[in-house]
């Protein structure tokens, strides 16, 4: 074991996902420190545990003597103070920047020189909270996806301060413990997330502007590109307004109109229209047959899908890969694993870069949106001698 794994990790908020995260590293045999605001928080925290190892002991998943070892390797505090021997402290409290960076400050009066500091933030910058404390360069984010002790992906995130070697120990010991991960910078959504959000929003902006009909779009991502489900079902299950939140980061940070929040987004998030949990959202859940919140296309152009929608999806993998932001077998992985999407560079293999490339001009010179333009990479492959053998050296 290296010196992470024989130190103690800190786990900060025991909610949802800070109560798998640490049900995840006492699983793989580490000491953790649990710690949340107060008795009854902790006690939230326990019966996750509580209920997830349970459950994992039924479906024969887990003996139930290496369950009560698991739960014996947690401690429960209400006093950060108590992550003191941490190595890792790992944060998954309210995704309110001010809290968190109110934590981040208070750890580094706590922690040792070498803890690593990880914050598993959604969309806040890890940047930011780094610049809380005293040395940014131990601070990183390491983005667990619900249920964390069963995804098996974790995406990590390095700021322009991250030392590579923290990264690389984090990576080394979550292998250890089962999981895959991938890299990528800083940015709002990281890699599955920008993604598939954006993608998300673009149907939902084609849909409001009556590109299409809601079922035939999501016909279209099924039959014709392979997705799982279709934009609208994919919504409705994930919830219009947690949606939208990561829509609205992404705007935040890019201001490029192609990323503004759908109207139609927006609209019905006011309308309580949240998908499955209120009983509607694009489709009906409630039993009823509510007319589709859409409108009726002048024009129908429903057999420009999926490619208005995996076009400029796949220009963005490949301006992700063109900045440094992630590689493309990360981002393969990313999405494959996180979302259960084809990967986006086996779809690009698979269209033809020289396809794509006059697809998206076209996409391009049609809306004039800056952010259409085909990136340099995929121009360079596009235009290639040889392009699928150019995408091949790219890949490999
Ligand atoms: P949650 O509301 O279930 O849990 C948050 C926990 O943090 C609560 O137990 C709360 O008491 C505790 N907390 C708040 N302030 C605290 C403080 N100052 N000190 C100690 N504990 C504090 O939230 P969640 O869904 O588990 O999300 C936690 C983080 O993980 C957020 O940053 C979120 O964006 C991120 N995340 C969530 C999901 C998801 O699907 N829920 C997935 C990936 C990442």
């Amino acid at each position: 074991m290296d010196e992470q794994a024989k130190q103690p990790v800190a786990v900060i908020g025991l909610g949802t996902m800070g109560a798998g995260i640490a049900e995840v590293y006492a699983r793989g045999g580490h000491r953790v420190i649990g710690i949340d605001r107060d008795e009854a928080a902790v006690s939230r925290g326990r019966t996750i545990i509580a209920r997830s190892t349970d459950r994992a002991v039924e479906r024969g998943k887990l003996s139930s003597d290496d369950r009560d070892a698991l739960v014996d390797r947690i401690e429960w505090h209400t006093d950060l103070a108590a992550a003191v021997d941490a190595g890792l402290v790992v944060e998954a409290a309210f995704e309110d920047i001010t809290v968190k960076r109110d934590i981040f400050t208070r750890l580094t009066d706590v922690v040792g020189p070498e803890t690593v500091l990880a914050t598993n933030t959604s969309s806040l910058s890890v940047t930011e909270l780094a610049a809380a404390t005293t040395d940014p360069s131990r601070v990183v984010g390491v983005h667990f996806f619900n249920p964390a002790p069963v995804q098996q992906l974790v995406e990590i995130i390095s700021t322009v301060h991250t030392d590579p070697a923290v990264r690389d120990r984090l990576a080394e010991t979550l292998h250890q413990l089962g999981k895959t991960t991938i890299g990528c910078g800083d940015r709002a959504g990281f890699v599955v997330n920008r993604l598939l959000i954006g993608y998300l929003n673009r149907a939902i902006t084609l849909y409001g502007n009556g590109y299409a009909r809601r079922d035939e779009i999501d016909h279209a991502m099924v039959e014709g590109a392979g997705y799982p489900m279709g934009p609208f079902a994919l919504c409705d299950l994930v919830g219009l307004e947690v949606t939208l939140a990561v829509v609205e980061r992404i705007w935040d940070e890019t201001r490029d109109r192609a990323d503004a929040p759908a109207p139609l987004l927006r609209q019905l998030v006011a309308a309580g229209h949240h998908g499955r949990k209120s009983g509607r959202g694009f489709h009906p859940h409630d039993g009823s047959d509510a007319a589709e919140p859409g409108p009726e296309p002048l024009r129908n152009r429903r057999d420009e899908f999926p490619d208005l929608l995996v076009l400029p999806y796949l220009n963005e993998a490949l301006r992700m890969v063109e900045q440094g932001y992630a590689s493309s077998a990360d981002i393969d992985t990313g999405m494959s694993l996180g979302c259960r999407m084809p990967k986006p560079f086996d779809q690009l293999a698979e269209l033809g870069p020289a396809a794509v490339l006059a697809g998206q001009r076209a996409i391009h010179a049609e809306t004039g949106e800056a952010s259409h333009l085909p990136c340099r990479l995929l121009v360079e492959l596009g235009e290639a001698a040889e392009p699928t053998a150019a995408l091949a050296e790219l890949r490999s």
